[in-house]
């Protein structure tokens, strides 16, 4: 005798096709209603109700929470050395030194973080080479001085994160090649300084 496929059992999926069609023949107010204890949905449609779904939705919502925006780049495009307390935003105690001293290669490029607008380039005795770009979402200038040449990018110019601003150097006030890296508080390079260290070690290092 032939065994004859049950008709008499719809699938699953039959099961729940028809469910969902009858929840849209409802009225709203019948099927609006949650099951107590949350959850996506209680009347039988197909979606996001198995298991799998349901986990894949959780870390989704996981993968959103914690996934954060690109890190800024380290103005410096090489390994930096941070030099002695003497190098640091303060100067040890010292002197007054209002910002951070890197110690690289000559020639190294120097990078804006971020993206940024430059606001001032200039050349004299104490900054040597120098550059002023402003960070518009932190509310930040930052200052690159002693340049080995003059900034190759002009006020009004706009800098995407990792952008060259010019070579590092040891021009003007300055003993040993390094740059000299100021994050101000404010739209001016005059502006309250604050140290640079903390946000240099959250930045992204050079490879
Ligand atoms: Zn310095």
């Amino acid at each position: 005798m032939r065994i004859v496929p049950n008709h008499a059992n719809p699938s699953r999926r039959a099961i729940a096709r028809g469910a969902a069609l009858l929840a849209l023949a409802l009225p709203a107010s019948a099927v609006a209603a949650p099951p107590a204890g949350g959850g996506d949905s209680g009347d039988g449609r197909e979606s996001a109700d198995s298991p799998a779904d349901i986990a894949a939705l959780i870390i989704g919502l996981q993968a959103g929470r914690t996934a954060e925006p690109p890190r800024p780049v380290n103005p410096v495009a090489a390994p930096v050395d941070y030099g002695t307390a003497i190098n640091t935003f303060g100067g040890g105690g010292m002197r007054t030194h209002e910002g951070q001293d890197m110690f690289a290669p000559e020639g190294t490029p120097v990078v804006s973080p971020t993206a940024t607008e430059v606001l001032e380039t200039g050349t004299d005795g104490g900054r040597g080479n120098w550059a002023a770009l402003w960070d518009a979402e932190a509310g930040h200038t930052y200052v690159y001085m002693h340049m080995s040449a003059p900034a190759g990018v002009e006020a009004g110019e706009k800098l995407e994160p990792g952008q060259e601003v010019g070579p590092l150097g040891c021009t003007g006030s300055c003993d040993g090649a390094h740059l000299h890296f100021e994050i101000r508080e404010g739209k001016s390079p005059y502006a309250k300084p604050i140290d640079p260290l903390p946000e240099l070690q959250r930045w992204q290092p050079a490879k």
